[in-house]
């Protein structure tokens, strides 16, 4: 440089080309580069570099004549009190200039760093923001250790000025951008960026023959939500709404507001299939309990879904299809989703409509119990009860448990149930111990997944622990598939259960396998004759010679035999002659609630005591 004049001249042309740049909106990246290559080569001793400051953390931005390596360590950086020079220049919110690295306790742990990269001097000063917080950083260095000469001053003090103008031009410029695109509410896309998302997606949905599914999601009662709790709740109700949907949904596919309580959701490469199974996910993830301000609000929604290219061709018409199918689902009460398209694989669509609804109805206590009693042939009194599961649908009222028992132990939710069902029968035991009603034991019914787990005897000891109940007096009720099965959790956790007193019984016996070695090898004290061999005693002859046989089974290991399904005297009478020890079925009782069963037993013991005129079974429904 020869003059001062000259140095003024060429920081005006400097000043100038920035400013230019900024104006024609080029990137903030490279109009930073422009910076440090244009101060460089008005001062070649100097290198420069801009760092960008978020969260506390130093990210380069522009810094071309400082080695990958350094930049590299430098990523992501802390700023402190002693983080080298722009570490600490941000840090303090001033200039700090350090003449010589080597010597500097700010530099302290960089050192190697610095020279590995040979610089010995950096001189930083921090760019603030409007409202005065540090955003970024703009640093010359030094190969040898010095100061900053009159001219070099002069330039930095320019290139913070640019520095200053250029980010908060591109602060300004991506707010705007954000106020565009996204809704200000929840942070969510909004419409304006789904549609431009979605034109690409179809686009590339078409060009490979995929399919793309566009939901239409809309909150159940939202307007009650804001009309009573007023709009201070629905706001929050809202973006509370809109994290579960983001969270439920891939990274890769887009959640947006709409507007009000309407959400639009984009899902690339879908089929009809995994477009239900994402709804449905999303129906669990908004019915989790929501809390606002310590009260539980209802999160339901109804979900549309129209697929491309089979429902519309663009995305409006997409959307407006969604639409449509949204609100059949509100029509069909609520809290479920629904195909544009209603033949749209319906099978598929029930089958999740039901897990979901399974999986709501654990967290929604929908299930109760029902006790079925069983009664001892011999003495007439009662051996037992077994709980059976009842699913009360708010909408679809019973379910019975044929319907989604098999449903459950597929989908994998019958621990579930069943581990409600285990804690309920030990709670109700108890209570009838305290009440003076005498049950000697009770029956649940396990699923084979049960045991694969292998936490079983864990969970049932739990159980029992829990209400006082000694281990005698439950009975697991199997099947026979499980005793056929392999794998040796199950045979340990037979044995665990014997332990502590627990009886299995296998249920439905003789209609699975016929092999009956298993019953050798597992530790059983009950076999469940099944209904099946019971409804056409005693006319039909097969049945005869089956039943009989089971029931010698039974006696020749030493079993239990309990037959199901009796439904009339006459059953019953060839089963005592054959010598099969307990009944279960109509003919004694229906399955009941556990406060039907002191007045059940009252009749019982009637029954027992007018029996001695003619055979009791006959008294005891009359
Ligand atoms: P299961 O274990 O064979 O239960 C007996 C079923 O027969 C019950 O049906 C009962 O109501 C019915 N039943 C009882 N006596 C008679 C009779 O005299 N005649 C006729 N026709 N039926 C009679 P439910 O309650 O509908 O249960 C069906 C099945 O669902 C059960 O068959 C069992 O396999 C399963 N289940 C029920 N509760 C549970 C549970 O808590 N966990 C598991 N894993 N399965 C369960
Ligand atoms: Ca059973
Ligand atoms: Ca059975």
């Amino acid at each position: 440089m020869t003059g001062e004049r000259d140095e003024r001249d060429s920081i005006h042309v400097l000043q100038r080309d920035i400013l230019e740049a900024v104006a024609l909106g080029k990137p903030l990246a490279e109009v930073m580069d422009l910076l440090c290559r244009r101060a460089e080569l008005l001062a070649p001793e100097m290198l420069c570099s801009v760092l960008l400051v978020a969260n506390g953390r130093l990210h380069t931005i522009a810094a071309p004549s400082l080695s990958p390596e350094y930049l590299a360590a430098l990523e992501g950086a802390e700023i402190g009190p002693k983080a080298g020079s722009c570490g600490t220049a941000a840090w303090r919110g001033e200039h700090v200039e350090v003449t010589d690295i080597f010597n500097d306790p700010l530099w302290e742990g960089y050192q190697d760093l610095a020279a590995l990269s040979q610089v010995s001097a950096c001189w930083s000063t921090p760019i603030k923001d409007a409202d005065g917080s540090v955003v970024a950083t703009f640093a010359i260095y030094y190969r040898t250790p010095r100061g900053a000469v009159g001219f070099h001053r002069r330039m930095v003090e320019a290139c913070v000025h640019l520095c200053t103008i250029a980010i908060q031009n591109d602060r300004a410029k991506s707010k705007i951008h954000h106020l565009a695109f996204y809704d200000q509410l929840t942070g969510l896309p909004n419409r304006t960026l789904l549609g431009d998302r979605a034109d690409i997606a179809l686009a590339l949905a078409n060009s490979k023959g995929e399919r793309v599914a566009v939901m239409l999601l809309d909150i159940d009662r939202f307007k009650t939500i804001n009309d009573s709790l007023g709009y201070a709740v629905g706001d929050r109700f809202l973006k509370e709404v809109a994290r579960r949907l983001q969270v439920a949904v891939p990274a890769s596919d887009t959640v947006c507001r709409l507007g009000g309580d309407e959400f639009a959701i984009l899902l690339n490469q879908v089929d009809a299939t995994r477009a239900a199974e994402t709804a449905e996910e999303l129906l669990s993830a908004l019915y989790e309990r929501l809390e606002i301000d310590g009260m539980a609000l209802p999160s339901n929604a109804s979900i549309g879904i129209s697929m491309y290219p089979d429902d519309a061709s663009d995305f409006d018409a997409l959307l407006k299809n969604a639409e449509v199918a949204m609100y059949h689902a509100k029509e069909q009460g609520r809290n479920r989703f629904r195909f544009f398209k209603s033949e749209m694989d319906q099978a598929v669509v029930q089958r999740l409509e039901m897990e979901g609804a399974i999986r709501r109805a654990i967290l929604n206590k929908e299930f109760a119990l029902d006790f079925q009693p069983q009664v001892d042939l011999a003495t007439h009194t009662l051996y037992g009860v077994e709980a059976l599961v009842r699913w009360n649908h708010p909408q679809w009222g019973r379910v019975p448990p044929e319907h989604f028992i098999p449903l459950a132990e597929e989908c994998g939710l019958i621990n579930d149930i069943d581990t409600w069902v285990l804690e309920e029968t030990c709670r109700q035991l108890s209570t009838w111990d305290n009440l003076g009603v005498a049950v000697p034991a009770v029956a649940v019914n396990v699923s084979a997944t049960d045991f694969e787990q292998g936490n079983i005897p864990r969970r049932v000891t739990a159980a029992l622990t829990r209400h006082g109940i000694k281990g005698e007096r439950l009975i697991l009720e199997i099947t026979e598939r499980l005793m056929m099965d392999r794998n040796e959790n199950t045979l340990v956790a037979f044995e665990a259960l014997r332990k502590v007193g627990v009886r299995i019984s296998v249920d439905d016996f003789g209609t699975g396998y016929s092999s009956l070695t298993y019953l050798k090898r597992f530790p059983v004290s009950e076999l469940k004759l099944d209904r099946s061999f019971v409804s056409d005693l005693p006319h039909d002859t097969g049945d005869q010679a089956l039943a009989a046989a089971v029931i010698r089974v039974g006696q020749s290991l030493g079993l239990t035999v309990v037959a199901e399904g009796v439904e009339n005297d006459a059953q019953l009478t060839f089963l005592r002659a054959q010598g099969c020890n307990v009944g279960q079925g109509f003919f004694f009782s229906e399955p009941f609630g556990a406060d039907e069963l002191p007045k059940w037993l009252d009749r019982l013991a009637a029954s027992r005591s007018s029996a001695a005129s003619s055979p009791m079974e006959r008294h005891f429904l009359g």
